[in-house]
């Protein structure tokens, strides 16, 4: 796939962990990408590995969770590379709480980022996506909710699922303009926000998974460049678990047997 040369890709939640996997893949393939997020040294610090690696990459510090956010973001891409081609809506968060102490305010703050900011993040990049001729959406959901659970993660695992609720209807209101919309399920992926876990969170995840590791960064980045090719042209509104075979054991003794 050497086709996404000089498109245009903004990747939310790219100053670190799955984000900054899917930028750097993208970049290896030619694109230029707008690293989107909110701490600019982790911003400043993506975009100067993309460089050194012969990249192209621009950071613009930005929120998803507001309007005006959004729209900045997707100035900021026009900006930059002169149009969209790809946004890749990743920014997310997944704080735990348990569901008989629940808040409002912990409900809210994940839907907030995970579900409106997808929201709000695409609807303002849809101009320049209709422009595109062959504008390719694709976000980052997991397979905590749409396909497995997980103790503490009931309001997250809720917006993981709605995010695909999200994706089949936008993928046919979005089909006219030539534009696909499909997710990437990342299983466990080392990641800063996965390792803040604790080790025993990821040591015990690795053991279930039939690939026996947990996945890498580039592992999600090469499945999302996949899904934003002109050969995926023809592919909307579809679900990819990118896990090591993780959702597939139907027991404990799967994996011994
Ligand atoms: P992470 O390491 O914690 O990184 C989260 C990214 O999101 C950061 O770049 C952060 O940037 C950005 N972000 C958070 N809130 C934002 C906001 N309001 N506006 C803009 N950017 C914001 O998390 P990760 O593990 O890479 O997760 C990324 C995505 O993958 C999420 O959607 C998550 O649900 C999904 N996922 C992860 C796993 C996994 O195993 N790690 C599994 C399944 C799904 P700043 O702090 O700079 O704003």
């Amino acid at each position: 796939m050497s086709s996404l040369r000089n498109k245009s890709v903004i990747v939310t939640g790219a100053t670190r962990g799955i984000g900054k996997g899917i930028a750097r893949v993208f970049a290896s393939k030619g694109a230029k990408v707008l690293i989107v997020g909110r701490d600019a040294q982790a911003g400043a610090a993506t975009v100067a590995e993309i460089e050194k690696a012969g990249g192209t990459a621009k950071f613009f510090a930005g929120n998803v969770t507001t309007r005006a956010g959004a729209a900045s973001i997707a100035a900021a891409a026009v900006a930059a590379f002169g149009g969209i081609d790809v946004l890749c809506a990743n920014a997310g968060i997944f704080p735990a709480a348990k569901l008989d102490t629940m808040t409002d305010a912990q409900w809210d703050e994940v839907f907030t980022v995970n579900v409106k900011g997808m929201f709000l993040t695409v609807q303002a990049c849809l101009p320049e996506l209709k422009k595109s001729g062959a504008g390719r959406i694709v976000i980052t959901s997991s397979i905590t909710g749409p396909i497995t659970g997980f103790p503490g993660w009931s309001h997250y695992g809720a917006t993981k699922a709605a995010q695909l609720g999200f994706m089949r209807t936008a993928a046919i209101e979005l089909a006219k303009f030539g534009i696909t919309v499909n997710a990437v399920l990342p299983g466990n992926i080392a990641t800063e926000g996965l390792a803040a876990l604790g080790p025993d969170y990821a040591a015990s995840a690795a053991a279930i998974i039939p690939l026996k590791r947990l996945g890498s960064v580039e592992d999600i980045g090469h499945a999302a460049a996949f899904f934003a090719s002109p050969e995926a042209g023809y592919i909307t509104g579809q679900a990819l678990a990118i896990d090591g075979g993780q959702v597939l054991p139907e027991s404990p003794q799967a994996l011994e047997a």
